[in-house]
């Protein structure tokens, strides 16, 4: 180990920086959030820093670096481009013992300023002792998509407990034990989810002897449109850390690849209309799953609470006092329109945009015809495959154009996207010989234009026969 890694405390202490360009306002910025009392030295201020001099935010001492500017300062910075300051900046430091830094200097250093991944009051520093910083900084990069933005305010919440819990256990195993447990169970889960009164309110009960630790609980998360980059963070989180897996038939198979590999997996169908297991008994099997213990992830497609019922699922739950999050997805409207090359709104042609359910009762389509042939808009259907025809019929019948475009893209964000386009008088012929597979979304109005422009995404031939 060339250098020892140490967290140092810079609150209102002085601080120098020698230069003022761009680099320099960089270090103060980070000394700033240190809360240092900073001093900056240079002929000429960036004008960040001639901003932060008139907020008081720092001080300009002088023009003209000299070694006596840095009595009594608890560090130095040079970020100078004249080689002869920064070498003397670091001598003069290096005579008085007070640590500096050089950019892009190493042998002028006694100490280095790493990467940081900040998520106060936890940190993150990554170096490389100077041999290939950019190297650090995209391993901190990759750290920060790994832990979760809120594991700042987890750490300041079990700061809160620290003393009661001290109390509480008598020895440093218990409590490493306790701690252990509270993070990786329902209390943490519920502060990086933004719940923190209830997770306070759990935390004191265990400490007063009642409440238990790792009671079950249900994360309700969006799977997404099926491409798995679509995820979000907290949905991947949330699927690796996963005792068992609720999912459905429109999740697909790449993003099912993320669950826990050893997540007990539990396939509740849900193809158009032939529930595998009726809406009633999925709500109570994770209520009964969650009761047993067991951390429920309930993965569906798309967005749990866009034609996901998601709002009866959970509505069973708080029933049955069972804790849950929801993590949203990216609804197939979302995904699917981005990957079809249609903008969803246009200045030109659309200026909002309707989502609805072309799910047929009893052979026909229920929908306000009215309300989805008005001009300047957007409509996307969802389940509306085997009511295209009608779809169509209906929508000329209540004044749409013939002509108005359509498309219709099967299983989009994934390499079996096929998308086919027509108008309202041509789709539903074109797609009788298509031979789509659902899920397939249906997007109408003059947007569907734009995607000769705009498509980007090719998945290639074979991998949609393939599909
Ligand atoms: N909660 C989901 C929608 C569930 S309803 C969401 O937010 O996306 C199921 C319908 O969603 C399908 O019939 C289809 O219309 C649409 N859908 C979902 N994923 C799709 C995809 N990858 N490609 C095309 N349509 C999709």
């Amino acid at each position: 180990m060339e250098t020892l890694p140490i967290f140092m405390k810079l609150r209102n202490r002085p601080c120098l920086v020698v230069g003022g360009g761009d680099v320099a306002s960089r270090k103060v910025s980070l000394l700033e959030k240190a809360g240092a009392d900073i001093t900056v030295v240079a002929p000429e201020l960036h004008p960040t820093l001639m901003q932060w001099l008139a907020e008081g935010r720092i001080r300009h001492f002088a023009l003209v670096f000299e070694p006596s500017q840095m009595d009594g300062a608890a560090v130095v910075i040079a970020a100078t481009d004249d080689a002869e300051v920064n070498h003397a900046v670091s001598q003069a430091a290096q005579a008085r013992n007070i640590p500096v830094n050089v950019v892009d200097a190493p042998e002028l250093c006694t100490f280095i300023v790493p990467s940081i991944m900040d998520r106060s009051p936890l940190l993150v520093a990554v170096s490389s002792g100077g041999a290939a910083p950019v190297l650090a900084r995209m391993l901190r990069t990759r750290i920060e998509t790994m832990i979760p933005a809120a594991y700042g305010r987890l750490a300041a919440f079990a700061a809160e407990f620290r003393e009661a819990v001290k109390r509480r256990f008598s020895t440093g195993q218990q409590r490493r034990i306790f701690w252990e447990d509270v993070f990786q169970g329902a209390i943490g889960e519920q502060v990086l989810s933004g719940q923190e009164s209830s997770a306070r309110h759990a935390m004191e009960q265990l400490l007063a002897g009642s409440g238990e630790l790792n009671h079950g609980e249900v994360y309700l998360v969006g799977g997404g449109p099926g491409d798995p980059d679509l995820l979000t963070f907290r949905a991947l989180r949330l699927m690796q850390q996963a005792d068992v897996c609720v999912y459905d038939k429109l999740v697909s198979k790449e993003v099912m690849e993320l669950v826990r590999r050893d997540a007990e997996l539990i396939y509740v169908g849900k193809s158009r209309d032939q529930h595998t297991l009726p809406q009633e008994d999925i709500n109570q099997l994770l209520v009964r799953l969650a009761q047993e213990g067991k951390r429920v992830l309930r993965l569906k497609g798309g967005d749990p609470f866009i034609f996901g019922r998601g709002g009866e699922e959970i509505e069973t739950l708080m029933e049955n006092g069972v804790p849950f999050q929801v993590v949203p997805g990216i609804t197939a409207a979302n995904g699917v329109s981005s990957y079809a090359g249609i903008p969803l709104t246009h200045r030109d042609y659309a200026q909002s945009c309707l989502f609805t359910t072309g799910h047929l009762k009893d052979g026909s389509v229920n929908l306000d015809w009215h309300a989805l042939v008005r001009p300047n808009q957007t409509v996307v259907i969802y389940m509306g495959l085997v009511g295209l025809p009608e779809i169509c019929r209906q929508m000329q019948a209540h004044g749409a154009s013939e002509s108005l475009p359509i498309a219709i893209i099967q299983q989009g964000t994934t390499q079996r996207q096929r998308v086919v386009e027509g108008t309202l008088a041509t789709l539903p012929g074109l797609v009788e010989h298509a031979g789509l597979r659902a899920p397939c979304l249906i997007i109408v109005g003059e947007v569907v234009r734009l995607r000769e422009k705009l498509a980007w995404f090719a998945p290639s031939p074979e991998a949609v026969s393939a599909g």
